[in-house]
């Protein structure tokens, strides 16, 4: 379903569209998330890169029961915001060659990623409540708070560990 075919025409296509995008944008995260432990360095970061992987494996099953509470198949639209930012995550970190500002750069990606979540899942909650879909606005509530927090510890590493070495 694209923005352009006059597809959506209610507030319940509206929310079944964005549902589908994040559910594409977070199949994208988990395969390029490998990638990202790979090329870290900071042992804080690839933890944290591991530990947000499960978690997304996680938050693509809330999605999934998002769907069902919908009577609706797990669908993904391509999202071409979430598209983007992984491929500008990719150009930068190939042409990083120091490994501490390679790790910077992979946090400033990490972190574009995780706010592109926060809006998604923060547009979608009110959306559910206003449409009587309590339950799905639990179950992304949990995820939201999940993206919020690895939001954090991305700072958190960046500020203690990468950002000063990575200045030299
Ligand atoms: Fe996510
Ligand atoms: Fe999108
Ligand atoms: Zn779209
Ligand atoms: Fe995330």
């Amino acid at each position: 379903m694209g923005l352009f075919t006059n597809e959506i025409k209610t507030m319940s296509d509206l929310h079944l569209h964005v549902l589908q995008d994040i559910y594409y944008a977070e199949n994208q995260i988990k395969k390029a998330l490998p990638d990202m432990i790979e090329k870290a360095t900071n042992r804080d970061l690839t933890a944290a890169f591991r530990a947000h992987l499960e978690e997304t494996e996680k938050q693509i099953g809330r999605l999934e029961q998002a769907f069902k509470l919908l009577d609706k198949e797990p669908k993904g639209t391509t999202c071409p915001a979430i598209d983007g930012i992984i491929k500008e995550a990719k150009e930068v970190a190939g042409e990083c060659d120091n490994k501490k500002v390679l790790d910077a750069a992979l946090i400033a990606a990490a972190q574009a990623v995780e706010h592109y979540e926060i809006t998604r899942y923060g547009t979608l909650i009110s959306w559910s409540e206003e449409l009587g879909h309590d339950a799905i606005a639990k179950l992304l509530t949990t995820t939201l708070n999940e993206e919020k927090s690895a939001d954090k510890k991305l700072t958190t590493i960046g500020e203690r560990k990468v950002n000063m070495k990575a200045a030299g």
